[in-house]
């Protein structure tokens, strides 16, 4: 069975392709969304999931979230008394939503199809790759995150002509896709986006706002403080999508202060953060070579789009409403499965055809001879493989020496959609010998090959010899190579992963240890007596005692958690 993985900056799933669809597979915690958060407990066993989500409120310095911000970098998240890096942060997450399909599926799962985001480069996709194998999943296919989203609403209507435009709105991250759907094949026309908004700038508007009311300065506000007050924040994004106002009371200093806000507040601070998810709209549109009018289908992806003020923009922009039929935080898993599917060449989704495009420009660095001048002008960007090409795609140029009687041409390789290579990211570089020609200036071939799992294959070819070279990528600080994979599954391995049946217990325990920072008084006590009658319980290791317990504290947090809220 190959599993289908949305591997989210905020939250993760896994889902499967049955003869019914696809279909979500829950977690230890019988919920379908895992929060991309590791909790490094003790400093020494790894939690995953809602409690990491949990104790990064109440343990900041030994819990993380959102590294898939730091995918295809070097950049080292410390935890207790260790470092990962992002891809190791990521096969955690990988390793428990392996652990949970296995579990639900009752089969040992190797193979995925896991979801990145369109805007994702080469580094980037490889370092998903890699985190999946130092979790012991092999990677079948990668899919773009909104081709997986349409590919979840399209089989609804197979032989039907659609032209869909998928906006996706996660934690971190806004992704805006133009595909086209006609008689079994979906295509990727255009992908735009904004690698700097998504939900989480919302929730900070609303921290912002609680620290004014608070009197307090974000830098003088202690981490814990600031991280109780943020998880605050969440909650309050959260109510507003349901009702009109909410209050809640914080414990700071020993004293109780009133926190409120209401939706129409709330929507007046958000309102700038709303208006740029116009830009990246109108220029997948205008890259389609469409007009709003002509696109069929608007499809709501991201948790972030259950917002009511996400769904009024969207309405006014194209004058009718979006669909929202599947869940916005689900839909991408519900593709990945549907795509797993197709991998496996599932009968029921034969003829369907999946195409898709490169979401940057590839190109490499040339000079160029002024016109009616010596002088050259080095360092410009010239493409090969244009942004929104269908892929797999190649595509070959010629390339000469800048003088008769140069033996070398180096080639620097390069990503983006900016004229000069110094304004884009450069992916790779390697040099070819040419004969030596004193009279006329030796030309080469060049050929940039972009395949559906974004692998990027440059061969340049001497014309005079034929001489060939292929690009090895050098010079990759993000990219881990098969070697380093190894080892970090092997450290990985040793790792101490917390038991999956006692998931439940230790989710319920740090509920209970965050309701109590954020209490004080008579609640503190009561929920501290909780808190050792539930230690008793464990350590009797009586199943039906301990389960029965649990369900009596849930109810318990369902009111403690929420009575200080209301409309
Ligand atoms: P990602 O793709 O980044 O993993 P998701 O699609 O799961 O993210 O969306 C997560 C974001 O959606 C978070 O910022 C979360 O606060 C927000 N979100 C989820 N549900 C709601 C809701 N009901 N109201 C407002 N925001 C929500
Ligand atoms: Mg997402």
């Amino acid at each position: 069975m190959i599993i289908g993985i949305d591997l989210g900056t905020t939250n993760s799933l896994a889902a499967y392709f049955t003869d019914e669809g696809p279909k979500l597979i829950p977690n230890s915690l019988g919920q379908d969304l895992t929060p991309s958060a590791v909790y490094l407990k003790d400093k020494a066993e790894v939690v995953t999931g809602a409690s990491a989500k949990n104790h990064l409120v109440t343990h900041p310095k030994d819990a993380t979230s959102k590294f898939k911000r730091y995918m295809g970098t070097n950049q080292q998240t410390r935890l207790g008394e260790q470092n990962f890096r992002p891809e190791e942060l990521s096969a955690l997450i990988l390793k428990s939503l392996k652990a949970d399909a296995e579990v639900h599926l009752g089969e040992t799962v190797t193979e995925a199809v896991i979801s990145v985001p369109a805007y994702f480069n080469d580094i980037q996709r490889k370092a998903t790759i890699a985190a999946a194998e130092i979790a012991g999943l092999k990677v079948r296919r990668l899919v773009n995150e909104p081709t997986a989203a349409a590919l979840a609403y399209g089989l609804q209507d197979k032989d039907g002509e659609n032209t869909f435009l998928v906006v996706d709105l996660g934690g971190g991250t806004f992704d805006v896709s133009i595909l086209e759907m006609f008689s079994g094949v979906m295509e990727v026309r255009a992908s735009a986006g904004d690698a700097f908004l998504g939900g989480e700038d919302f929730t900070d508007r609303i921290l912002n706002h609680f620290l004014d009311k608070l009197k307090l300065k974000a830098k003088k506000v202690s981490a814990d403080d600031l991280a109780r007050l943020r998880a605050l924040a969440d909650r309050a994004k959260h109510a507003l999508t349901e009702q009109s106002a909410v209050e809640f009371s914080y414990a700071y200093k020993g004293a109780e202060h009133a926190l409120s806000l209401s939706r129409t507040s709330f929507e007046e601070m958000v309102s700038d953060l709303v208006a740029r998810m116009r830009i990246p709209i109108q220029r997948a549109i205008s890259d389609a070579g469409l007009r709003a009018d002509e696109v069929d289908r608007i499809v709501l992806v991201g948790g972030a789009t259950r917002m009511g003020i996400v769904r009024t923009l969207i309405t006014r922009l194209f004058k009718r409403f979006p669909e929202h039929d599947l869940d916005p935080d689900r839909v991408v898993a519900l593709g990945a499965a549907v795509q797993a599917g197709l991998v496996a060449r599932d009968k029921a989704l034969d003829e369907m055809v999946m195409t898709d495009v490169c979401p940057f420009t590839l190109g490499y660095e040339v000079s160029k001879q002024l016109p009616g001048h010596d002088k050259w002008e080095d360092g410009l960007f010239s493409p090969l493989i244009e942004r929104n090409t269908v892929i797999p795609a190649s595509r070959t140029t010629e390339g000469s020496v800048l003088k008769p009687g140069q033996t070398e041409i180096q080639l620097n390789i390069f990503q983006g959609e900016a004229p000069y290579v110094k304004d884009n990211i450069q992916i790779g570089s390697f040099s070819i010998r040419v004969p030596l020609n004193r009279k006329e200036r030796e030309s080469i071939e060049v050929r940039f090959t972009y395949d559906n799992s974004g692998v990027l294959e440059v061969i340049a070819k001497s014309l005079t010899t034929g001489n060939h070279k292929k690009l090895i990528i050098e010079g990759n600080p993000g990219a881990l190579t098969q070697a380093q994979i190894e080892e970090r599954f092997k450290e990985l391995e040793k790792i101490k992963i917390h038991p999956r049946e006692e998931a439940a217990n230790e989710a319920i325990l740090s509920r209970l240890a965050a309701v109590y920072e954020n209490s004080l008084g008579e609640k503190r006590e009561y929920i501290s007596d909780l808190l050792s009658q539930f230690n008793t319980v464990l350590s009797s290791y009586d199943k039906r005692a301990i389960d029965e317990f649990r369900d009596h504290l849930a109810a318990q947090l369902e009111s403690l958690e929420d009575s200080d809220v209301f409309s």
